[in-house]
């Protein structure tokens, strides 16, 4: 598809609009219920789809499918609560009121590392809120939004209100960007791509909201829990073959405890499994093409050229294809790619550090701001940290942190605005104030 069909959808996002605003926010939430209610009667499906276009293992691609859900059902339930304001007036005879509407036909445009929780967080508040959405998942993984824009229609979501385009990304994202109707842009994906999108957006001066690239640093102190530490680290890092957003891409251990950290890393490392992902025991999948490989063999060089060493893995499995063994890399500076930019493989770099502060500075020393991760079990220690690093999101003792029910979203260059919980349906919304004169 291109810009016509994408005309096509944005004009039947427009013409549903009307309607679908019109209904009252319990139709709308029912509608959602369903929706959800439907996703989760065929999550088996969902997630072997997801398998077969993604590469994740089946049991991660099961966790997707819950995870994605669960942003429907939780909009479902919030679309009754979107309330406005009353303000006291300043003026006797006056009767001042805040009005939330929902801001029109939205343009979504997601990645393929998620590809059912990036449409769901996006399409679940902006249904509940009244507006439309045409959504243009990435070209890898078309099938899984396909389906679940089917199971949208079974729940009598109208085709209207959810479109699908895949195709020419530049075109696709052109139109939506020059239509007038389209009122708000949200992405996820790469900050270039982000970065296009936002200047893109100005000249109609649409509402936008960007998830962008992360540079996740994960800080280890020496006075953590060694156990949870390792597990923590290693979900964060691991997960989806290290294609995540919110994956540890630098691994900032206290150098009193960096070898014994290193050695126990490396261990809990190799007994993860590559392989085929509808293969029950498989922990780790392909990487989504050939270019991911080679990016991350460029990584690998650029930091063994600059003095880094590679303590596990480092090169494509035996398996070939995509397969990338599971790497860990020691003595990890910050000149070397691996520590300024998203790897988004399974590359664990080990960076040692000294003080608190160096720590800090190495976290908050890039553009990106999404996730960061600290383990200590110093409660005040916990707190300092948290409060310095400028990031959006962060885990203490805790390697998974993303929930429904809590804002999902960066700072400086990894973004704009917050997905999930009860703040990710301002972003649809518009306020309208509303004054009422001459009550007297
Ligand atoms: P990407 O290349 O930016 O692609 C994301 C989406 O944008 C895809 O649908 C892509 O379409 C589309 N696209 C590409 N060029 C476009 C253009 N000129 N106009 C309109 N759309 C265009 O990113 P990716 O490689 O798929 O995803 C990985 C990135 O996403 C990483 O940086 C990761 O950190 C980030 N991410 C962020 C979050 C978050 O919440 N912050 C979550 C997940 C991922 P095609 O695929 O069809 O080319």
């Amino acid at each position: 598809m291109g810009s016509r069909e994408t005309s096509d959808a944005i004009a039947s996002a427009h013409t549903t609009f009307y309607s679908w605003s019109k209904l009252t926010a319990s139709e709308r939430s029912k509608a959602l219920r369903k929706w959800y209610d439907l996703i989760i009667s065929n999550k088996e499906e969902l997630a072997l789809l997801m398998t077969l276009e993604q590469g994740k293992p089946i049991k991660e691609a099961l966790g997707e499918v819950n995870y994605g859900a669960s942003f429907i059902e939780y909009f479902a339930e919030e679309a009754k609560r979107i309330y406005g304001d009353i303000i006291p007036p300043t003026l006797s005879d006056r009767r001042l009121l805040v009005l939330k509407q929902p801001v029109g036909v939205v343009g979504a445009i997601t990645p393929w590392n998620f590809p059912l929780a990036m449409i769901t967080r996006k399409v679940g508040p902006a249904l509940a809120c009244g507006c439309t959405v045409v959504v243009k998942p990435s070209e890898f993984t078309p099938l899984t939004a396909l389906a679940a824009a089917d199971l949208a229609l079974q729940a009598g979501i109208p085709a209207g209100a959810l479109n699908v385009v895949m195709g020419n990304a530049p075109e696709i994202g052109d139109a939506l960007l020059q239509s007038t109707q389209v009122r708000k842009i949200t992405f996820t994906g790469s900050t270039a791509v982000g970065k296009k999108l936002m200047a893109g957006s100005a000249d109609t001066v649409k509402k936008v909201s960007l998830e962008l690239g992360g540079n996740a640093p994960c800080i280890v102190f020496d006075d953590a829990d060694i156990d949870v530490a390792i597990k923590g680290s290693l979900a964060a890092k691991f997960r989806n073959s290290g294609q995540t957003c919110v994956c540890a891409n630098r691994i900032l251990v206290q150098e009193g405890i960096y070898e014994k950290f290193a050695s126990a890393f490396i261990k809990a490392v190799q007994s993860l499994q590559v392989g085929n992902g509808l293969e029950e025991s498989t922990s780790q999948g392909p990487l989504i093409n050939e270019a991911a490989v080679q990016k991350v063999e460029k990584f690998i060089k650029d930091a063994t050229s600059k003095g880094a060493h590679i303590m596990l893995g480092g090169k494509r499995h035996s398996l070939g294809m995509t397969f990338y063994e599971p790497t860990v890399v020691g003595n990890v500076s910050n000149d070397m790619l691996l520590f300024r930019e998203e790897a988004f493989g399974p590359v664990a770099p080990l960076v040692p550090f000294k003080t608190e502060e160096d720590a800090i500075h190495m976290a908050n020393d890039t553009n990106a701001g999404l996730a960061a991760y600290i383990f200590t079990k110093s409660i005040p220690r916990s707190w300092r940290v948290s409060e310095a690093l400028e990031y959006g999101l962060v885990g203490v003792n805790e390697g998974l942190i993303s929930t429904e029910v809590a804002p999902f979203g960066g700072v400086k260059q990894s973004g704009l605005g917050r997905e999930g919980s009860k703040y990710g349906v301002d972003e649809y919304l518009e306020l309208k104030y509303i004054c009422m004169g001459n009550l007297n």
